[in-house]
């Protein structure tokens, strides 16, 4: 059975290029019938903080990506750590290094002035036993250091193909410090091991660290999983994707409203191409369609633009209600006391207009009060000046007989009126629609006048009539 993990650091929240990491790996799982574990890497005590734990299960749990088994956290083992270290000094395969911090500076800062790669110079790695001992004896502190044996290390990665590493390349990398804290590549491969984790799915910023741990694999003898390096994810700039590019954690999605089925899907088409024109997909679909295989090696650019489309496409594809049931979760005052049929109209008359259930919010406010001032903007525009008070009064008074208030008649009402003044309709939906909401964009405004009803509207273009034109 395949096994694989998403093993984040608590150190900050989960954001984007953490949770398409997730994804792949949750995809990966789902499709083979595999299972995910969820492992919180959190060794730097220092950085690590428990509110980001719970931010990242909080995160993984709105995605949907459940995990198998329990939570696994690298500090409630560092009892196996230890031991491992233990076990590897005595199989001859690391060494206690004393070379203190100031000389291994000092020779880093040689090789730079040469303009060399520093390597460790091995300077402990054959001590005479009697040596090591005295220096223990007396107290030194020593890192354990790994001896890279000689040769290559390659494997196949799933996505990047044949790779080959000189061992000569590597250096004797420390795996336990000198207060015995394990190193990153050490527990990783203890860690990945105890799991039976069959496939490491993980960002190509790892790349370097794999041929480290594929020979930590080989000198205890462990079975290798296989490994799938994720192409970055880079901002609009071709840079790699940071804060700097108001690239939010997951946590912002979900307060500002989006489908965390919209994300997962937007993500999904981040590094991994499904060879198809389709690009809206269910969860189910995501599932059944990922191909490890089809993940590209090029870094994948980051759009919100199409993020903010393919959001807007799963909102459209939900029910009225299953909308308002997000709405309420999301806003729980959202439409006050208003009753449920007219909630319902108002989301349909909106949601192929938002991206986003906070859009929604903010957009549908219009149904909800009175505008309490006008677009300025809008008015400059379309409220120019004294005349459109007569136009619109006009109009107030042939919708003021209308009985059955449905778009059709007032549009005709509309039309019948502009005819009569020797306008376009435009002159007139304008300032109309300006009256009745404060702004000068939302649903056709037949269609939102229906909705207010007769009452409403009438009332408040009385009052833009009073109002407007503001600057005169
Ligand atoms: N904790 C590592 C990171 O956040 C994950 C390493 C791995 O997946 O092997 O980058």
């Amino acid at each position: 059975m395949t096994k694989v993990r998403f093993a984040p650091s608590p150190t900050g929240e989960l954001h984007l290029g953490g949770a398409r990491t997730a994804l792949f790996n949750w995809l990966f799982a789902k499709h083979t019938n595999g299972e995910f574990f969820l492992r919180i890497e959190d060794t730097d005590k220092e950085r690590s903080k428990q509110k980001y734990v719970d931010q990242i299960c909080e995160s993984m749990r709105w995605l949907g990506f459940t995990w198998d088994g329990p939570l696994v956290f690298q500090s409630e083992r560092e009892k196996e750590y230890h031991g491992a270290v233990q076990q590897i000094l005595k199989d001859g395969n690391a060494y206690r290094c004393f070379c203190s911090k100031g000389s291994l500076d000092e020779a880093r800062k040689t090789a730079d002035r040469e303009k060399r790669i520093y390597r460790y110079a091995r300077t402990c790695r054959n001590l005479p036993t009697s040596e090591e001992t005295e220096r223990l004896n007396k107290g030194e502190s020593f890192t354990v250091r790994l001896k890279v044996p000689d040769g290559e290390t390659s494997y196949t990665d799933l996505i990047y193909g044949h790779i080959t590493v000189q061992n000569t390349e590597i250096d004797d990398f420390i795996i336990a410090r000198s207060d015995g804290s394990p190193t990153f590549n050490f527990v990783c491969v203890l860690d990945d091991n105890a799991m039976g984790i069959t496939h490491v799915i993980r960002g190509e910023d790892h790349i370097p660290n794999t041929p480290k741990q594929l020979i930590i694999y080989t000198l205890f003898g462990f079975q290798k999983p296989e490994f799938a390096h994720l192409p970055m994810i880079l901002g609009p700039d071709k840079k790699r994707l940071s804060k700097r590019h108001g690239a939010p954690g997951v946590q912002k999605f979900r307060d500002e409203g989006y489908l965390p089925d919209a994300l997962l899907n937007y993500l999904g088409l981040l590094g991994w191409n499904p060879d198809t024109e389709q690009e809206i997909f269910t969860r189910e679909d995501l599932v059944e369609l990922f191909d490890i295989s089809q993940v590209q090696k090029k870094g994948a650019v980051f759009d919100e633009k199409k993020l903010h489309w393919v959001s807007g496409q799963h909102l459209f594809r939900l029910s009225n209600e299953q909308v308002r049931d997000h709405m309420t979760e999301l806003f729980p005052d959202w439409g006050g006391d208003s009753e449920e049929p007219y909630l319902m109209e108002i989301i349909a008359s909106l949601k192929e207009r938002v991206k986003s259930l906070a859009e929604l919010k903010s957009l549908s406010r219009f149904y909800f009060s009175d505008p309490e001032e006008f677009d300025a903007k809008v008015a400059k525009k379309r409220w120019k000046n004294d005349s459109i008070n007569k136009w619109v009064n006009e109009y107030v008074s042939s919708i003021e007989g209308i009985h059955d208030w449905s778009e059709d008649k007032l549009e005709l009402a509309l039309r019948q009126t502009a005819d009569k003044l020797d306008l376009s309709s435009g002159k007139l939906i304008h300032p109309v629609r300006l009256g009745l909401t404060g702004i000068g964009f939302g649903p056709s405004l037949f269609e939102l006048m229906r909705i207010l009803g007769k009452k409403v509207c009438i009332h408040r273009l009385k009052i833009a009539l009073e109002k407007l034109p503001q600057n005169i």
